[in-house]
């Protein structure tokens, strides 16, 4: 089979290609405060916690994440209110940003920048119609702009279903022109590596605040709580990710 080899009866895999989430993996963006200061009026907006958050919206086309929130939260007439939520969600969102409430993380940055160095193929796939905006605000060492780093962009592409559905990680591997399961998706929420997993692809997991039970539950083949802890050449040479069972 192509790109696995056998190590000590261990299937190892060689990683040709990378689709990478953007909300918690590449930037620590204010989706998740723009749904809870969104919440006023609905519910109290302190039991928006980060793991609704990571468990219930992340990942999601904007009405079914606000749908789900809600439902979460035991706000009566969830599907009634989604709509209305979803809006003030998308503008306080872009409140956010323009105020500057954008960052990438540095462990995502370094992690794009070595790939990138190494020639490794990569597609950013994000549900969020806003991720563009963000990455080519986010500059690389050299001054370029981190949107420049990927050779597929499926970003806001909403013309699909959302995660946990396989079709978008199917679809970025088809555009890389790689087997899905040569691909190695990175991501910080359950739903994008069952979405992950469902496609056949090998699913890393960012777990920055330690939460790596729900990844692993979900079939992340490892867990990382930085991605300095990557080692590029490794997942190249097949020496660094093990096979799912
Ligand atoms: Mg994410």
């Amino acid at each position: 089979m192509g790109g696995e080899t056998l190590n000590a009866g261990r299937h190892r895999f060689r990683v040709r290609a990378l689709i990478l989430d953007v909300d918690g993996v590449l930037l620590d963006s204010p989706h998740e405060q723009a749904w809870r200061d969104a919440l006023t009026g609905l519910a109290d907006p302190s039991r928006f916690t980060s793991r609704i958050y990571r468990e219930e919206v992340a990942g999601k086309p904007r009405l079914q994440g606000a749908v789900s929130a809600l439902k979460a939260l035991g706000v009566g007439n969830a599907e009634g209110e989604a709509d209305a939520y979803a809006i003030r969600k998308q503008a306080r969102l872009e409140a956010l940003i323009r105020s500057g409430g954008v960052r990438p993380f540095l462990d995502g940055l370094r992690f794009v920048e070595r790939a990138a160095a190494a020639g490794l193929p990569m597609a950013v796939a994000s549900a969020s119609r806003n991720a563009d905006a963000m990455l080519r605000r986010c500059k690389r060492s050299d001054g370029g702009s981190l949107l420049e780093c990927f050779s597929v962009n499926l970003n806001g592409c909403d013309n699909g279903p959302g995660k946990p559905d396989p079709w978008i990680v199917l679809r970025a591997a088809a555009e890389l022109r790689i087997p899905p399961r040569a691909c190695l998706v990175v991501e910080d929420a359950p739903t994008g590596v069952r979405a992950a997993r469902a496609a056949s692809a090998l699913a890393l997991g960012v777990a920055r605040s330690g939460d790596a039970g729900p990844l692993r539950a979900a079939g992340a083949c490892r867990v990382v709580s930085s991605l300095d802890e990557v080692d590029i050449e490794g997942l190249t040479s097949g020496l660094w990710m093990d096979a799912c069972a």
